[in-house]
């Protein structure tokens, strides 16, 4: 049978060698391409509005006959402007177009015309803007596609028509679609009532009914989905049956850690400790995403892990994503490990943690490394300095990874693998929704802490225009009179480095001479290097300075109880994950604290964001709200988590979908964990060619 993916679109009737370029322009190379090139939209264009039933206001198709037509250049906006007036039975609209000369010679009297657009009173008259246009053919053949029915509309590339590109499809739907291959196994279609490929694909393009394109489309979504799944809970498997270290964990032990913090520990980190420690007793290895939102107390709860690790004799690991977070973990733990009485042993001291980062000076990161390998060190944390090749454990059994979509899921089995089969906990300060965890982590077991710590002060977040930014520095001026510590934040993107990091420091000298010249003003941003960063956040943190502006870079880590004042310049160019970040570094001592938002939001998007911001602090209404604004792929970067392969399927509208598949995933895996079975190995062999990467682990593993 001829392969499809192989076979070039100039071989379908109507393309040939001339108009294959125009195809490539729309990136259709195959006919399978072509096939997968889905319409961009629809028209039910089976009952067309009279024109005299128009509703104002509405997007909807019309047709008719072209009565006018005629174009000219406004005399004072220069603009080329093109009328039409369309005409039924019944009625008529009047149709504009702005700049698109060529439309003199698209459009003639007596000819019919389909239009989609919307419908507007205009000096009493109906009207539509640029409506998007089609010609219908006169010859009653070819009107089968465009009329009558449920129209595909697809992207066009210049030169193509939807006429013509409908036509094509149409002709290589009824040559191919039969030689469709098959992904889905058919009992699984059978179950579920799904279409075969080739039913899917005709009715996406040509539906006889609206329920049968959403039939089709549901069939191809749960198949991406499936797919997707299998990899995952593959790779779940492959770890979970492998034997890793059953910890012995002593009843009181928990009992002993909690008690020694010079505060009470949140139900809900009592609880994810239990979570923890069930599973380090188990010799399967754990996999756990622990979710908190910034400042909930996950590092305590992590290293909890770290103690009994070291209790059964073995070595535990942090990673962080920066050497400013592995520094503050660093020093935060050694305040713990001080503190707690169940870090030592009764065979010898305490837990001895070291740091292993980047900067360190190569003599010194040998040592470390030498004594990792030796035992001398329990505890290691650091930055993804820790993957590289020269770090080797001595015995390894519980590795915490913390921010875990920075670091990509081969990053973590790297770290893994320098252990015995080790513990795994990831944790992550962007609560992630439901859907996209079961999506992107459904390998892990999942905890989450949704309490914060008492005794925290309320955060209350404000929103300035910019020419109210004064209003904003007389707070700031009179919250650090009080005593206070304040941030000051200014964006800094990659495009535009250059302006925004002149802006910052732009900013900081004003600030000096002017606004806050009693303060004592610090400065940091990303051209800084890493020293210069870590001295001025340590001065920052020892109440040497009042005032720290600042790019992006106190994003991630840093904790200064006393800083209770967040100011955000710029606040429409951050995304809401960042504004939330951000404003976590705020609201973590006694006192209340204020999130200063100076923004000039114009476009719709950013006012969504500050709207978000404004009106919640809660980290996971914030994150499905920033779902919902940018789209699942955006959310996280696409490319590591395999979100590529979801073409159709959408993890945010189509839960149920993805909760049948994944159940459908589980089942066939649990009899047959490598897909080795006969009957599997077809499924096998497409997992294997839309998730190379994450098949290549399991067989690595
Ligand atoms: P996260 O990592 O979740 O952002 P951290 O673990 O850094 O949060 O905790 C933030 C701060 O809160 C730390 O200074 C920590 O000592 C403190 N903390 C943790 N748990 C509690 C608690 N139950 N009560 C009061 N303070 C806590
Ligand atoms: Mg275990």
């Amino acid at each position: 049978m001829t392969k499809l993916n192989e076979t070039s679109v100039q071989f379908v009737k109507g393309v040939g060698p001339a108009r294959k370029k125009l195809f490539a322009n729309l990136g259709i190379e195959t006919v399978e391409d072509l096939l997968y090139f889905f319409p961009r939209r629809y028209e039910d264009r089976t009952q067309m509005t009279p024109l005299n039933k128009l509703r104002l206001g509405e997007f909807q198709t019309v047709t008719g006959k072209v009565i006018a037509r005629g174009g000219h250049r406004s005399w004072y906006t220069k603009k080329h402007v093109y009328e039409t007036v369309i005409g039924d039975e019944s009625g008529g609209v009047h149709c504009i177009w702005f700049n698109q000369p060529f439309l003199e010679n698209y459009f003639h009297v007596g000819e019919y015309v389909v239009l989609y657009g919307k419908v507007e009173i205009y000096k009493d008259r109906l009207q539509m803007v640029a409506p998007e246009y089609e010609l219908i053919s006169p010859d009653k053949d070819e009107q089968y596609l465009s009329m009558g029915r449920i129209v595909p509309i697809y992207s066009l590339t210049r030169g193509m028509s939807q006429r013509y590109l409908r036509k094509v499809i149409r002709l290589c739907l009824d040559r191919y679609a039969r030689q469709l291959p098959e992904a889905l196994p058919a009992g699984i279609r059978q179950k579920f009532g799904l279409f075969d490929i080739g039913q899917s694909i005709t009715s996406i393009h040509f539906p006889e009914e609206p329920e049968s394109q959403q039939k089709a489309y549901r069939r191809i979504a749960f198949e991406e989905f499936f797919f997707f799944q299998i990899s995952v809970v593959m790779r779940r498997l492959s770890i979970v049956r492998k034997k890793g270290i059953a910890h012995a964990i002593a009843p009181d032990l928990m009992a002993r850690f909690n008690v020694s913090f010079p505060f009470a520990l949140t139900g809900a980190q009592q609880r994810v400790i239990r979570e923890i420690a069930g599973d380090m007793k188990k010799d399967s290895p754990m996999l756990r995403l622990l979710q908190g939102d910034v400042g909930s107390g996950k590092t305590l709860v992590a290293f909890f892990g770290c103690v009994a690790a070291f209790q059964n004799g073995f070595q535990s690991a942090i990673m962080a994503p920066t050497e400013i977070l592995a520094r503050q973990h660093f020093e935060n733990i050694q305040k713990m490990i001080d503190q707690n009485e169940t870090t030592s042993n009764s065979k010898g001291p305490k837990i001895r943690a070291a740091l292993l980062i980047g900067s360190l000076k190569k003599e010194e990161k040998d040592a470390v490394c030498q004594d990792v390998k030796d035992g001398k060190i329990d505890l290691l944390i650091g930055t993804h300095a820790l993957l590289e090749e020269t770090v080797a454990f001595k015995n390894l059994s519980y590795v915490v990874i913390d921010e875990q979509h920075k670091f990509g899921v081969r990053q973590r089995a790297l770290l893994s693998d320098k252990g015995i089969n080790p513990d795994v906990l990831i944790m992550t300060a962007t609560p992630i929704p439901r859907t996209l965890c079961l999506t992107l982590y459904g390998d892990l077991d999942v905890s989450v802490i949704n309490e914060m710590p008492k005794g925290r002060g309320k955060i209350e977040t404000k929103f300035f225009y910019s020419d109210h930014a004064q209003d904003v520095y007389t707070l700031v001026s009179q919250l650090v009179k009080s005593g206070r510590q304040a941030f000051i934040v200014y964006p800094l993107v990659e495009e535009s480095q250059k302006l925004d990091l002149k802006a910052a420091v732009a900013s900081f000298h004003h600030f000096e001479k002017n606004e806050f010249k009693d303060f004592r003003l610090g400065l940091v941003h990303g051209q800084m290097n890493r020293k210069e960063t870590q001295t001025m956040m340590e001065r920052f943190k020892k109440k040497e300075i009042d005032i720290l502006v600042a790019t992006t870079v106190v994003e991630v880590g840093v904790d200064v109880p006393n800083a209770s004042v967040m100011v955000i310049e710029h606040a429409e160019r951050f995304g809401l994950a960042q504004l939330h970040q951000l404003r976590g570094r705020i609201g973590r001592g006694l006192h209340d604290s204020l999130c200063l938002l100076i923004a000039d939001p114009v476009t719709e998007e950013s006012q969504a964001r500050l709207k978000a911001v404004l009106s919640t602090t809660d980290g996971f209404k914030i994150a499905e709200e920033d779902l919902i604004i940018r789209g699942p792929g955006e959310f996280f970067g696409r490319h590591q988590h395999g979100l590529n392969e979801l073409k159709i399927a959408n993890p945010t509208t189509q839960l149920d979908i993805l909760e049948l598949a994944r159940k459908e995933a589980i089942e066939m895996t649990s009899h047959d964990p490598q897909l080795q079975k006969p009957e599997h190995r077809d499924v096998k062999m497409i997992v294997q060619k839309r998730y190379p990467a994450y098949l290549a682990m399991v067989s690595a593993g």
